[in-house]
């Protein structure tokens, strides 16, 4: 196959691509309802799915609703969630969140994007994945796998992730945004590894700008000609 020119014509050969590879990539946080996937979302900033998923069980048995939240006792929620870390922040953005909830929007987690962002503790990122997990619309949540793909795939020169997600969703159709974010990120911890990617093993290495040319393979073969770049691209589709 020819390698697609310029940045849109790969963002779709990368979506094509990565929903053959990661048919049934999910949210990896557990939860039951919007609410909770929200409060799980706040809680994974500079934290990890794993640890979020350690903690949120007995959150959500201690404090079930909006109501049960908003009128939390700090110190009490402050020791569940400890564990994530930046519990007094995000102990302050839980119950500033579900008061919101409460008094703004009848105890229900909105929809809309400009609703999402007053509520405190959600950017964009978490507003994304509320809006594409929870309630199927699109939404595509850039944290720092695709961030990294998208670089290494060079779908952008931002480095903002609110201009990264506005140059995707200039190439990506609504509907494909959370999968694409969600398969972004199951690539980027299975495959493309910030220090370590598998350009060998990788699906996307044929049309990647920076197969063979990243991570421990820069280091290994920094003067790499592009003849013998291409002959790893083609051992790798091979
Ligand atoms: S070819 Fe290498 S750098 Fe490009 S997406 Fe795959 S693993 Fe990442």
């Amino acid at each position: 196959m020819a390698r697609p020119r310029g940045a849109r014509a790969r963002a779709t050969e990368v979506v094509r691509r990565l929903a053959e590879e990661y048919p049934d990539a999910q949210c990896a946080l557990v939860h039951r309802n919007p609410f909770e996937l929200l409060v799980a979302t706040i809680l994974s900033a500079q934290s990890t799915d794993v640890m979020v998923n350690t903690v949120t069980p007995a959150l959500f048995e201690r404090y079930p609703t909006p109501a049960d939240l908003a009128a939390a006792d700090v110190d009490e929620l402050e020791g569940i969630i400890h564990s994530t870390g930046f519990f007094h922040a995000k102990a302050r953005s839980l119950v500033g969140m579900a008061a919101a909830l409460e008094e703004r929007f009848g105890g229900e987690v909105p929809t809309e994007m400009d609703d999402l962002v007053t509520l405190p503790g959600v950017g964009r990122k978490t507003a994304n994945v509320v809006r594409s997990v929870a309630f199927g619309l699109p939404g595509l949540p850039v944290d720092t796998h695709v961030k990294r793909l998208v670089g290494r795939l060079r779908l952008s020169s931002e480095t903002d992730p609110d201009r990264i997600e506005a140059d995707l969703n200039g190439m990506v159709p609504p509907e494909e945004r959370g999968d694409l974010s969600l398969r972004l990120i199951q690539h980027g911890r299975l495959v493309c590894d910030a220090r370590r990617p598998r350009c060998d093993a990788c699906a996307l290495a044929e049309l990647c700008p920076s197969a063979f040319r990243v991570g421990q393979w820069a280091v290994a073969a920094p003067a790499a000609k592009k003849g013998e770049r291409r002959g790893l691209q083609r051992q790798a589709r091979g």
